[in-house]
């Protein structure tokens, strides 16, 4: 019989993943909250907050906390934190709670105790766990941590990449960057504004970052809607697939430098372990069309985006929550 109750939980910048032990994947929606703007209150959460991102409605202040990578607004991170446990109803539960938490690499150690002290304080006597995101990602990848070999992953997310060498469960080197599929879509707003005078929403720019990616394969032009520039009326605009590609190249390239520095230093007892094990790509941005290709082309070592990419945290998390006794404890200082 279980004795204590599990959340695992992947604190992403741009999705939230909770599961709880017996009950598998509980909430898997974008991190946002909307504040009612006369009440100061937590009018919505995730996926109804998110759908009103960049629509200017009056009451509703959509907040994004995790925006860039790092806690951008350490309120409203714990009000959405707050939010999500409550609606997969952790309280119900009268047992001990343990809780695996992974966040961005980026979070400084005072934001990691601040999440840490909110999942506590929602449960008395929960303990709770930050593990690596790599190490989850890892273990998300079916990756057997216990054994102590070499795994290369790059976890590509919204607002950070992260991109780590391990040795079972212990990070070897890291490197984290502020730039990920956020960066991407701002980069294609911009692009086809310029070139066709066209304001694309958030979405439209991520749909047409979707279709095209690197752009191999892709058809020579993409439908999208936006605003059109000087008329302020909304358009239609046929956008060449070339001007989707070289806009995302520049977060591409950047990511894949991280890549490179990283293998330039890898040493040489898990060369042959990180070279049969291929780079893992796991988060959102793994499933950029062509990226996975370009990584390998460019190291000459074989890269795969692991099963499911966009969960691969969670999962790991989830892992480590159920057999992980023994693994790091990272950053509460
Ligand atoms: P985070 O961990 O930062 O919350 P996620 O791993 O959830 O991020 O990934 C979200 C990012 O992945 C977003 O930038 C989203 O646009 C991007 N993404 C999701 N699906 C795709 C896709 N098919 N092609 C390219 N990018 C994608
Ligand atoms: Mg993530």
């Amino acid at each position: 019989m279980r004795l204590r109750a599990g959340v695992a939980i992947d604190l992403g910048t741009v999705n939230t993943l909770v599961y709880l032990a017996g009950r598998g994947l509980v909430i898997d929606e974008p991190s946002a909250i909307g504040i009612d703007r006369s009440s100061g209150a937590v009018a919505v959460a995730g996926r109804a907050a998110d759908a009103l991102t960049g629509k200017d409605t009056r009451d509703i202040e959509v907040i994004h906390p995790l925006r860039d990578g790092v806690i951008a607004d350490l309120g409203a991170t714990v009000a959405m934190l707050q939010a999500f446990l409550q609606r997969a109803q952790l309280h119900r539960s009268l047992l001990r709670t343990s809780a695996v938490i992974c966040l961005p690499g980026e979070v400084s150690a005072v934001e990691r105790g601040a999440v840490v002290a909110a999942a506590e304080a929602l449960r008395p006597r929960c303990s709770v766990l930050l593990v690596d995101e790599p190490v989850a990602a890892a273990a998300g990848a079916g990756v057997d941590l216990a054994a102590g070999s070499g795994a290369f992953v790059v976890d590509i997310g919204g607002g950070t990449t992260e991109a780590a060498v391990l040795a079972g469960g212990h990070v070897v080197r890291a490197r984290s960057l502020r730039t990920g599929g956020n960066a991407m879509d701002d980069a294609v707003r911009q692009a086809v504004r310029r070139e066709f005078g066209l304001l694309l929403g958030r979405d439209a720019a991520r749909s047409l970052k979707m279709t095209v990616g690197l752009g191999d394969g892709a058809p020579a032009e993409v439908e999208t809607v936006g605003v059109d520039a000087a008329r302020r009326t909304p358009r239609i605009g046929r956008v060449p697939a070339a001007l989707v590609a070289s806009a995302v190249e520049p977060s591409v390239r950047a990511i894949i430098n991280s890549v490179q520095e990283l293998l330039a230093d890898i040493p040489p007892n898990l060369a042959e372990d990180v070279f049969r094990g291929k780079i893992r790509l796991a988060g959102g941005g793994a499933l950029l069309p062509g990226l996975a290709y370009r990584v390998e082309t460019t190291t000459d070592i074989p890269a795969v985006v692991v099963d499911d990419p966009l969960r691969c945290v969670v999962r790991g998390a989830a892992h480590i929550l159920e057999h992980g006794a023994g693994m790091p404890r990272v950053g509460v200082a």
